[in-house]
């Protein structure tokens, strides 16, 4: 039986909001752990909350105020850590559970850091560079007291990537008077970034695809893999698994997708839409939108878009047998017991997509160390975190007979209230 815990009735939370559907979870597996109510109070709630507005001077010359956030979830562990996004979709409850899903897919993983993220209500896609470079220096200006190496960590999240980090890292430094290359990750690579860390939310879900496939005695020749999404994560992930061989047989971006069930030549589709911003009018395949991508026929799902693209009412049409969330929250909490009852087995977000604070801790260590690593070892040690975390997590659900999602809330929030009593209150 699902129990549903704390929380009386799964169906009667806001489905779309990510807060709520994380804090369900939440709820579910402390109720298991059996936490201690005193925990419970204070792992529930956020360290801390920053909105900041955020005048920026537009190439028409005039002032516009944007509004941004910088949740800091915990701290326990080390370090907040995580990404910022750029989204007019951007509020504070999603900033909210995205950093709380920071706090629990580093601890999934092991990695030291605590969680945070942060996001500013705009649209990218109409501001110029001069624009988003100066709105990201004014963010970074109103956020200098709160960040820092030993505080709190950005990274690029959706819509901001190496350039906003090194726009940020200037700001920063500038008023440290030094260069501090470790106050975000992600950063170019001549600038103290990381070889790999562009890859490595892709590589690390590569790596959990091969774990999961050996449960079900498949290789990748045999595997099909459908790739909603074609970023960051997407498409560097459908790139990865077309090189390892699987046969990625759909991917799409935000427009929709394109589908051949004998296989899509991977690095050729991804050169097309680059070139023509668009899968429309590529050969040989059929298109199908977004939610019918979900639903095609398949192995492997890996949803690498956005939250809420798996809910109550299509979770039942899926038809793969292996859901690997390339993107953080793409599974709402009322469609896992959909999920759970249909066998899916399910590679929650907070390690399928790990790969990437993976190799950021990797990235803040060589820049405190001022010794950078080879791209092969990078990916090694990926490999043995993703490997090591996928195999934990089996075993932890196996002997707590629970799904597996609820196997990697139980272990995170395990691991960072065993650290938070190990510390005190302080209250
Ligand atoms: N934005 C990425 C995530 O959601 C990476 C965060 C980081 O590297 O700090 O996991």
């Amino acid at each position: 039986m699902y129990s549903t815990s704390y929380v009386d009735d799964i169906r009667q939370i806001k489905e779309e909001n990510p807060f709520e559907s994380m804090m369900s979870r939440f709820d579910r597996a402390a109720h298991l752990l059996a936490l201690d109510p005193d925990l419970y109070a204070v792992l529930r709630v956020p360290n801390r909350e920053l909105k900041v507005y955020i005048p920026t001077r537009m190439d028409s010359g005039r002032i516009q105020v944007f509004e941004g956030y910088r949740v800091q979830h915990n701290f326990a562990r080390g370090p907040a850590k995580g990404g910022i996004r750029y989204s007019p979709d951007v509020s504070l409850d999603e900033v909210r559970a995205l950093a709380a899903w920071m706090t629990w897919k580093c601890a999934v993983v092991n990695v030291p850091f605590g969680g945070a993220k942060g996001g500013i209500i705009c649209d990218p896609q109409v501001m110029s560079n001069g624009e988003l470079e100066r709105m990201t220096r004014r963010y970074a200006a109103e956020l200098l007291d709160f960040i820092g190496p030993e505080k709190d960590v950005p990274a690029p999240d959706m819509n901001t990537n190496e350039q906003t980090m090194a726009w940020i890292m200037d700001t920063y430094s500038m008023h440290a008077r030094h260069t501090v290359t470790a106050v975000v990750t992600g950063k170019p690579i001549d600038l103290g970034g990381s070889s790999g860390r562009r890859e490595a939310t892709g590589r690390g879900i590569l790596f959990v695809i091969n774990e999961a496939i050996k449960r079900f005695k498949m290789t990748p020749a045999e595997t099909r893999v459908v790739v909603q999404g074609s970023g960051n994560v997407g498409g560097i992930g459908a790139e990865l698994l077309h090189q390892a061989g699987y046969k990625v047989v759909a991917i799409s971006d935000i427009h929709g997708g394109i589908y051949n069930p004998h296989g899509i030549d991977i690095p050729d589709a991804l050169r097309y839409l680059r070139t023509t911003r668009s899968f429309e009018d590529y050969e040989g395949v059929e298109f199908v939108n977004n939610q019918e991508l979900l639903e095609l026929d398949c192995d492997v799902l890996v949803p690498a878009a956005t939250e809420n693209q798996i809910t109550s009412q299509n979770a039942d049409k899926l038809k793969c047998k292996v859901l690997a969330e390339g993107a953080n929250g793409p599974t709402t909490a009322s469609a896992d017991e959909i999920l759970h009852n249909k066998g899916v087995f399910v590679i929650p977000d907070i390690l399928a997509n790990a790969g990437g604070v993976t190799v950021s801790y990797f990235e803040w260590v060589q820049d405190r160390m001022g010794y950078f690593w080879r791209e092969d070892v990078v990916n090694e040690r990926l490999q043995d975190k993703m490997v090591a975390s996928f195999n934990d997590l089996c075993r932890y659900a196996d002997s707590h007979s629970v799904d597996t999602r609820t196997a990697a809330y139980m272990l995170a929030i395990d691991r960072v209230a065993y650290d938070t009593r190990m510390r005190g209150f302080y209250a």
